[in-house]
């Protein structure tokens, strides 16, 4: 598809716009989208998925070493929690969306908590190295529930064995007590 567009930059007629479909494995098609001006050079590329995505929970109950290996595709406005270990990683305003597994998650808690607890004192050090405790634990006897929350939906788990990952849509409630939930429910009215 291909159309012509003012440009921002030199304001003639001259940006062509071309989009294609891309399809990501295991994740669905996105749109990349590509516009160049004729006249004076300027570009501007895009990404975005083609699917109206809906506001979800993706659950996986871990209880083997093999369900480490699960695909984690974490957008950069989902929440992860992990509720046996009292664990629940809130995005920031710019927080950068990652390709993972399971056990790479794990690595990434555990590292941010190493790096807190080298300044916590008193409750929040006893909290944060039981949390520890568990995660250590964990990783050579998995017992736990891994939850991601996405309230644009741009987030997925991914294993191979059926029925391994459940998931049901966020309901208002659940969208209102989640980062960027009350964003997605404004998008979603302007629409
Ligand atoms: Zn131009």
């Amino acid at each position: 598809m291909d159309m012509s567009l003012r440009c921002p930059c030199c304001d003639s007629d001259s940006m062509a716009l071309s989009q294609t479909e891309y399809e990501v494995e295991h994740f669905g098609s996105v749109l990349l989208s590509a516009a160049t001006c004729r006249n004076c050079g300027y570009k501007h590329t895009d990404v975005m998925t083609l699917n109206a995505r809906e506001p979800m929970v993706l659950t996986a109950k871990i209880n083997s070493i093999d369900d480490f290996n699960i695909h984690v595709v974490k957008s950069g406005t989902a929440t992860v929690s992990i509720p046996e270990f009292g664990a629940t990683i809130t995005p920031g305003s710019y927080s950068e969306g990652y390709v993972s597994n399971i056990e790479g998650v794990l690595e990434k808690i555990e590292d941010s908590l190493t790096f807190m607890l080298s300044s916590a004192k008193g409750k929040s050090l006893q909290k944060g190295a039981r949390m520890l405790k568990k995660i250590r634990t964990a990783r050579e006897k998995p017992n736990f529930t891994f939850v991601m929350k996405d309230p644009f939906g741009n987030s997925a788990l991914v294993s191979s064995k059926a029925g391994k990952i459940k998931e049901h849509r966020l309901t208002r409630t659940e969208l209102l007590k989640v980062k960027f939930g009350e964003q997605a429910l404004i998008q979603k009215t302007k629409q």
